[in-house]
């Protein structure tokens, strides 16, 4: 830093002035540069860097064109009213001054029952894949937490005689049971697009759209396909004139 300055900011030998106007400018650009070395904007979690080599405002989803552009931003209005913003949510949802030794002890949740659900069979006409849509209603959820899910195999649970034609979805959100649906074992699509979950702060739902991958798979991924005449006999699709799993008809 100082090393530059004197270089910078030194007039040059045999000028012996440095107009004003160029003053102003390395001013700014000093500036710049002591804003770029105070900040690490590496620590920032708004700051992002897109592949187009543009700098984005996660928290305002602004762009900027370098750092400097995108530090003014941070000073501005629309910045500061979005973090102060962000910091009420924040406040609301977080416990005040947690008090870790306590909170272990206190952590016996009192269960306060089951959540309310629903459940929406979803059907890819195009791909044949069917899915299940669940949305678990935890109005009473404890606060600063979230809900989560984990699919678990019949021989992981205790409560039901061992099937290899089912497993598990369980759902947890305290001081809610975990309530587990019984769901067809078939492959799980987890494609990004269509497997996700979301929980909606306000109305306190928790969504999970789970889709499953297509039973059979004539028309399956490009590349991965197979002429029919070449799979293996026990590769074959299951016919078509099988049921559909028995969950579908009993959920
Ligand atoms: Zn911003």
């Amino acid at each position: 830093m100082s090393f530059l300055d004197a270089r910078e900011h030194g007039s040059k030998p045999g000028s012996g002035f440095v107009s004003s106007q160029q003053e102003a400018i390395d001013r700014r650009e000093r500036l710049r540069r002591l804003a770029l070395e105070t900040i690490d904007l590496s620590k920032d979690p708004y700051f992002m860097r897109n592949h187009l080599g543009q700098y984005e405002c996660r928290l305002c989803l602004t762009l900027h064109t370098n750092e400097g552009n995108y530090l003014a931003h941070t000073q501005g209005k629309r910045h500061q009213q979005n973090l102060a913003k962000r910091a009420a949510r924040d406040a609301a949802e977080k416990p005040v001054a947690p008090a870790p030794q306590r909170r272990v002890a206190v952590k016996k949740t009192v269960r306060i029952g089951r959540p309310g659900y629903r459940v929406t069979k979803q059907f890819d006409p195009e791909m044949g894949a069917r899915g299940l849509l669940f949305q678990i209603e935890y109005p009473e959820i404890e606060e600063g937490t979230k809900p989560r899910h984990r699919v678990m195999s019949s021989y992981e649970q205790r409560k039901e005689p061992w099937s290899k034609e089912w497993q598990y979805l369980l759902f947890a959100a305290e001081p809610y049971e975990v309530i587990a649906f019984k769901i067809p074992s078939l492959e799980v699509d987890k494609h990004p697009e269509k497997l996700f979950t979301h929980w909606d702060p306000d109305n306190r739902v928790y969504s999970l759209q789970l889709p499953f991958k297509a039973p059979a798979a004539p028309a399956g991924r490009p590349g991965m396909q197979l002429p029919p005449q070449q799979l293996p006999p026990q590769q074959l699709p299951p016919p078509p004139q099988l049921a559909p799993p028995p969950a579908f008809r009993n959920m």
